[in-house]
């Protein structure tokens, strides 16, 4: 039988949205308790372009980036075939690996006073008095439940979806590049757009290139189903990515692989939902990743709700404004992402960046977390 435990606040998933969290509600003398599935420091599927605002979230909890050793963003490049435009970014970004900054976030928690146990895969049940957890045969009846699990859906917990999503497969690697090569990446990063997806590439510490792309099933089926394969169509389809990639070494074994991300989702709350559980991070919006937004929005909802639940507004009141500070943010990433990938938009993206380079900045622009809704959180 479950041994039962009080815990003011539970935080399940250990990712930026939940370590954020455990690091604010212990700072405020709030004895967090976290549960995180992963026993050590892990990799993650992400393009790792830490944007602006993240950075000014991640100081505000605390977290020193400096030492952690990122490597500096300051411009963007678009490329398509033989085409190529670039732009200084509106804001420097930072490309710094999700294991190096989860790991040294949580354990930042842990020094505020948080309760982190890793290793601990959770299991949420809704009960009469709200949603309960359960991790090795111990159950938890939290006053507040934070749910920041990532992207895909808990059991039990199914996230109501406008649509399904769409049927795209991503993959996320690095490699050392060439002399010549790492040169010619620094201080960028680059979108190299094919007409079935796209990759990410930009350097992270140690001068790493993180290499992320998306593409649909259909692709990747005709590329024979391989990763190898994949890279070699993609190489031979983009003469840039084969120069980026002409003697890296690959320095990961396999890369890292996810399928059906439901971007452009924004939770709705119901009336059904435990009046305990806060969800954060993508378990309560996905933004398309090029925006390169998706971890400010994860450390936005974690400042929110510890200020929600801090305050007594409690979750209802959460996820209104979470959705009202998100949902424009979101709906534009997804109209561009939709541009992006039709076929008219693929012929007219680099002539118009080229032309009108402010675009670029603009659209970057308005795929960040209103200006208002960050200052509202950060005091
Ligand atoms: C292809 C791709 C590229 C991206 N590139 C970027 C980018 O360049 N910049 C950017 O800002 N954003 C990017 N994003 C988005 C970004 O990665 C996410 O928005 C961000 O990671 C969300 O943080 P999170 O804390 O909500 O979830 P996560 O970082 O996914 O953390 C969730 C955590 O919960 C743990 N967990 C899950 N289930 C359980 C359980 N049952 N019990 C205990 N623990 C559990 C997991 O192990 C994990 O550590 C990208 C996303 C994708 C798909």
């Amino acid at each position: 039988m479950n041994q039962s435990h009080h815990r003011e606040v539970v935080i399940v998933g250990g990712g930026l949205a939940g370590g954020a969290a455990a690091a604010l509600l212990a700072q405020a003398g709030k004895r967090a308790l976290l549960f995180e599935r992963e026993a050590g420091p892990s990799h993650k599927i992400c393009g790792e372009f830490v944007s602006e605002e993240a950075q000014q979230y991640l100081a505000r909890v605390g977290l020193d980036l400096a030492p952690l050793g990122g490597h500096a963003i300051s411009r963007l490049r678009l490329v398509r075939g033989g085409q190529m435009a670039e732009t200084p970014l509106p804001f420097r970004g930072l490309g710094l690996s999700r294991c190096v900054l989860d790991h040294a976030l949580l354990e930042h928690a842990a020094r505020c006073g948080a309760d982190i146990r890793r290793g601990c895969e959770a299991r949420i049940l809704k009960s009469e008095s709200g949603a309960r957890v359960h991790v090795d045969g111990e159950e938890w009846g939290p006053e507040a439940l934070l749910l920041a699990t990532g992207k895909h859906d808990v059991r039990d917990l199914r996230r109501h979806l406008v649509k399904p999503p769409e049927d795209l497969i991503g993959f996320k690697t690095y490699f050392k590049l060439n002399q010549a090569q790492t040169k010619a990446l620094r201080g960028s990063v680059e979108v190299i757009v094919f007409s079935h997806g796209y990759a990410g590439l930009q350097l992270v510490e140690e001068e790493r290139a993180n290499l992320c792309l998306l593409t649909d099933r259909a692709q990747f089926q005709q590329s024979g189903s391989t990763w190898e394969g994949l890279l070699h169509d993609l190489a031979h389809t983009s003469e840039h990515l084969r120069q980026r990639l002409y003697g890296a070494t690959p320095l990961l074994d396999r890369p890292l692989a996810i399928y059906r991300v439901p971007y452009g989702f924004v939770h709705a709350p119901l009336p059904g939902d435990a009046q305990n559980m806060y969800r954060l991070g993508d378990q309560v919006a996905v933004i398309p990743s090029f925006s390169g937004d998706g971890m400010a929005i994860a450390l936005h909802s974690a400042a929110l709700a510890a200020q929600s639940y801090l305050c007594g507004s409690g979750s209802r009141e959460y996820h209104r404004r979470i959705r009202t500070d998100v949902a424009a943010q979101v709906a534009r990433a997804s109209a561009l992402y939709r541009f992006g990938r039709s076929a008219p938009g693929q012929r007219m993206l680099i002539p118009i960046a080229r032309a009108w380079p402010k675009g670029l900045r603009l659209a970057a622009a308005f795929t960040r977390v209103p200006p208002a809704a960050v200052m509202r959180v950060m005091g």
